[in-house]
């Protein structure tokens, strides 16, 4: 225990809930022991409503915010629905930092990505190499999107003396992931489209493009616990990668979805969709300092996710 520690009766929001960071850290926190966590459906409160998000933070006292509402999505959602993915992400920061700086939050933890970095950056990446060259098209208006975030942070930390903190998670999976294959990131993708194939007697799983793009996957309870962790130490701002230390192919990963869903078909390589960035592997050497490191090896948290998957 330290100064720094979120006291267990504290009042935390978790903006975005439903969503599979948010849920994941409401199941962190819930099994912490804390007593007042606050969350709001879209449909009680829209964080693109300036006036409705200031009412909610006068009226609710919040002490402590993990702003984990956002747009998200695949390849494809982010080339076809670019105005989506920049305006509400921009809309919901400006809103929901805004309001925690103007009604006292005492700490703030913003989700963003690893999108952020440059797209050619060296490997693995480090939070210093931010705006040191140019993004990766395929989702530039997103991740402008939340560079503008961590920016704000940095900018009411400066000018407000807030306490705000920004985490950029790598490729993200767990429960309460997003399944349709139009919006969905390649995990749940590859998950969903493997499990129909083996079911219709496929032989053939489609990946997109050419297999050959490094991501580095961290499973949502991991992140998580590093969310918590981060949050109880001394720490009043700066921006955190948080990852699992290793990156596969998208080649590699397909064959782990194949084994742990029981597919026995071949893999066939779309070509004309596109392969975005050739690689994301975060350096996450400032949380492991500090103590944190993950603890879910992907092809067990592969496993949980599909059972998960079928049981639902
Ligand atoms: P990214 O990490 O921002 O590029 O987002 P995605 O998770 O959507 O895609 C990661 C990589 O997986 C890209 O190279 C995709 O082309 C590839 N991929 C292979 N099959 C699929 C699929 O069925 N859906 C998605 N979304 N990506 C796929």
């Amino acid at each position: 225990m330290n100064d720094a520690t979120i006291d267990e009766d504290a009042r935390i929001f978790v903006a975005g809930h439903r969503g599979m960071v948010g849920s994941a850290l409401v199941r962190r926190l819930e099994a912490d022991g804390y007593r007042n966590i606050v969350t709001r459906t879209r449909e009680q409160l829209d964080l693109m409503d300036q006036w409705g998000v200031n009412i909610f933070f006068e009226e609710e006292g919040i002490d402590v915010v993990f702003l984990a509402a956002a747009r998200v999505g695949g390849i494809l959602a982010n080339a076809t629905m670019p105005a989506s993915f920049i305006y509400e992400n921009l809309a919901i920061e400006m809103n929901v930092i805004h309001a925690a700086y103007r009604w006292n939050v005492s700490k703030l933890m913003f989700f963003g990505s690893s999108c952020i970095y440059p797209r050619n950056c060296p490997q693995p990446i480090k939070e210093d190499y931010l705006l040191t060259s140019a993004l990766e098209a395929t989702n530039e208006p997103y991740a402008i999107a939340k560079i503008a975030g961590l920016k704000l942070c940095e900018a009411y930390n400066r000018q407000y003396g807030t306490r705000f903190v920004s985490l950029m998670p790598t490729n993200l999976y767990g429960p309460n992931d997003n399944y349709d294959l139009k919006t969905s990131h390649v995990l749940p993708a590859l998950i969903r489209k493997a499990h129909e194939a083996r079911l219709r007697g496929d032989e053939f799983l489609s990946v997109w493009g050419s297999g050959a793009p490094r991501r580095e996957f961290l499973h949502v309870d991991d992140l998580a616990t590093a969310a918590v962790f981060l949050m109880n130490h001394d720490i009043d701002e700066g921006v955190f990668n948080v990852g699992a230390g290793a990156d596969v192919t998208i080649h590699e990963l397909a064959q782990t979805v194949c084994r742990v869903v029981g597919f026995e078909g071949g893999l066939e390589f779309d070509r004309s969709k596109p392969d975005g960035t050739p690689r994301k592997l975060l350096d996450s050497s400032r949380l492991a300092e500090m103590g944190w490191r993950a603890s879910i090896p992907i092809e067990d948290g592969i496993r949980s996710v599909y059972d998960d998957f079928v049981a639902h």
